[in-house]
């Protein structure tokens, strides 16, 4: 059975993270919160504790950095192994920081990534509320 974390916190909701001694049992909590409460979440070994945790599984987009491409900001770009989970990132993005992105496929097969706006051009025409 999972336990209470003493050390690890969740991020948005602020109370005790569930911990299990292996991957197998977190994958049985999850299964269980599936069942019980409809909620899809996925075990990942914490950085922290070590022990395993549950995330939800739509803020997991796993991405690794473009060894060609780089952004405005002259760093990597996030690459993301398809488009599906690109578009969840972007998702997440709009949410969370209102930021208009664009998926696309990496011009030298390195998966997907996201840029602002549509083709850069009009980038500078934001909304404000
Ligand atoms: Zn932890
Ligand atoms: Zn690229």
């Amino acid at each position: 059975m999972g336990m209470k974390s003493q050390t690890c916190i969740g991020k948005s909701s602020g109370k005790p993270l569930t911990e299990y001694d292996s991957q197998r049992e977190a994958q049985e909590g999850a299964d269980h919160v599936r069942s019980a409460y409809g909620r899809k979440m996925s075990p990942y070994q914490c950085d922290t504790c070590g022990q395993w945790h549950l995330g939800a599984e739509n803020r997991q987009t796993p991405s690794t950095k473009c060894p060609v491409c780089t952004g405005t900001d002259g760093k990597p770009k996030e690459t993301y192994r398809n488009e599906s989970e690109a578009q969840r990132r972007a998702d997440i993005l709009r949410k969370e920081q209102g930021a208009e992105l664009r998926v696309y496929s990496c011009e030298k097969g390195h998966g997907w990534h996201l840029t602002k706006g549509y083709s850069g051009k009009f980038s500078n025409k934001k909304s404000r509320r």
